[in-house]
C-alpha cells in the first residue's frame, strides 16, 4: 500500500483533528502518501480530495471540530453514490481509507470495503454509543463541557432554591447523561435505556425538599424526550419552581480534553497500522486501556450497552 485517504463523517466531535493528525503523521512516518477527503462521503463523491503533508496537520491537535469538515450524504447510501466514490478512489490512486465517525460512517466504510477498498473505522462521536470500545473520541470533552455548565447552573439553582432540568445530548445512548449526572451529583438522571422513571424522580424531589434541600439537578438525555416537557411534568406534580436548560450544540464544540487527544492519537495511529498489516473492514477501539480492533459488521450488529451498574450507583448516591 502506497497511498491512503482519510475522512471525517457524521456529527463532528472534539478530538477528530487529533485523530486526523495521527493518521497523517503515522502514515507519512511509514512512507505512505495521505490524501484528505473533505466533507465526508459527499467529498468522496465530488472528488474533494487533496494531498496532506506533515505541515497540513500542524497546530490542529488542540482544536475542536474537524479540519476535513463533515457532512451527511444521503447519496452515498445508494449503490450509485458508492460507485461514484470508488471511481474517485481509483482516480486518485487511493488504496485504503480511514473513516472517522459514528455507526453511519462505518456503514459507508463497510460498503467500500466490500467493493475491494480496505477501510478502517475510527470511533469519533460525543455520544459514546459505539460498541467494541470503552470510549469514543469526543465523549470526554463533551462530558467536561456538560459538567462545567452544570456547576454554573448549580450556583444559581442554590441561590434561588429551584429545581433545574438539564437536557443533554444522547438520542439513543444515555452515557453523557449518566456520566455527567454521576460526576455532578445530580438528584436524578433520565436515560433512554431506562424509561418509566418519572414517579421515582418526583418522589425523590419531594423527599429532598422535605429534608430542606436547596436545589435539585435533574439530567435528561434527549432520547428520553424534551427537557421542557419533563420540567413541566415535574412542576405540575411537585409544585416546585422548575427551570430548564438545553445545552445543545455547545456540547459538540471546544478544545479536546487531554484524554480525547491521547485517545484520538492512539486510535488514529492504530488504524494506519491495521491498513499496513493488510486488515480491512475493522474498527479500532480501546478496551481496558488496550488497543483493540473488531469486524465492522460485528460492531454494526451489536447494540451499545450503557453501564447499568453505574446507573444504580448514581441512584444509591442521590438517595
Ligand atoms: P453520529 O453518531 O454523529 O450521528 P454517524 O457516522 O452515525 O455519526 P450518520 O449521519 O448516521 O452519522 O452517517 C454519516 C454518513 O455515513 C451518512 O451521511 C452517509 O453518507 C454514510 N452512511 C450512513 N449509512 C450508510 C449506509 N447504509 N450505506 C452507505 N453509507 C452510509
Amino acid at each position: 500500500m502506497k497511498r491512503i485517504g482519510v475522512l471525517t463523517s457524521g456529527g463532528d466531535a472534539p478530538g477528530m483533528n487529533a485523530a486526523i493528525r495521527a493518521v497523517v503523521r503515522k502514515a507519512i512516518y511509514h512512507g505512505l502518501e495521505v490524501y484528505g477527503i473533505k466533507y465526508g462521503y459527499q467529498g468522496l463523491i465530488d472528488g474533494n480530495i487533496e494531498k496532506m503533508e506533515l505541515g497540513s496537520v500542524g497546530d490542529i491537535i488542540q482544536r475542536g471540530g474537524t479540519k476535513l469538515y463533515s457532512a451527511r450524504c444521503e447519496e452515498f447510501k445508494t449503490e450509485e453514490g458508492q460507485m461514484k466514490g470508488i471511481e474517485q478512489l481509483k482516480k486518485h490512486g487511493i488504496e485504503g481509507l480511514i473513516a472517522i465517525g459514528g455507526d453511519g460512517t462505518f456503514m459507508g466504510a463497510k460498503k467500500i470495503t466490500e467493493k475491494g477498498y480496505p477501510c478502517i473505522g475510527v470511533p469519533g462521536t460525543i455520544d459514546n454509543d459505539i460498541p467494541g470500545t470503552d470510549f469514543t473520541i469526543g465523549f470526554d470533552t463533551a462530558l467536561n463541557t456538560i459538567i462545567d455548565a452544570i456547576d454554573k447552573i448549580r450556583d444559581t439553582a442554590t441561590s434561588h432554591e429551584r429545581t433545574y432540568v438539564i437536557e443533554v445530548m444522547g438520542r439513543d445512548a444515555g452515557d453523557l447523561a449518566l456520566w455527567s449526572g454521576l460526576a455532578d451529583g445530580a438528584e436524578s438522571i433520565l436515560i433512554p435505556e431506562s424509561t418509566d422513571q418519572m414517579q421515582e424522580v418526583v418522589d425523590r424531589l419531594k423527599r429532598g425538599h422535605e429534608r430542606g434541600k436547596k436545589h435539585s439537578i435533574i439530567i435528561v438525555a434527549e432520547g428520553v424526550g424534551s427537557g421542557v416537557d419533563v420540567a413541566q411534568q415535574l412542576e405540575d406534580e411537585t409544585e416546585l419552581e422548575t427551570r430548564v436548560t438545553v445545552l445543545g450544540h455547545t456540547q459538540r464544540g471546544g478544545s479536546p480534553s487531554a484524554a480525547d487527544r491521547v485517545l484520538a492519537s492512539r486510535l488514529g495511529a492504530h488504524a494506519v497500522d491495521l491498513l499496513l498489516n493488510g486488515h480491512a473492514g475493522r474498527m479500532v477501539g480501546i478496551q481496558q486501556n488496550l488497543l483493540v480492533d473488531h469486524d465492522i459488521i460485528d460492531i454494526l450488529n451489536t447494540e451499545h450497552q450503557v453501564d447499568l451498574d453505574m446507573y444504580r450507583l448514581s441512584k444509591e448516591l442521590s438517595i
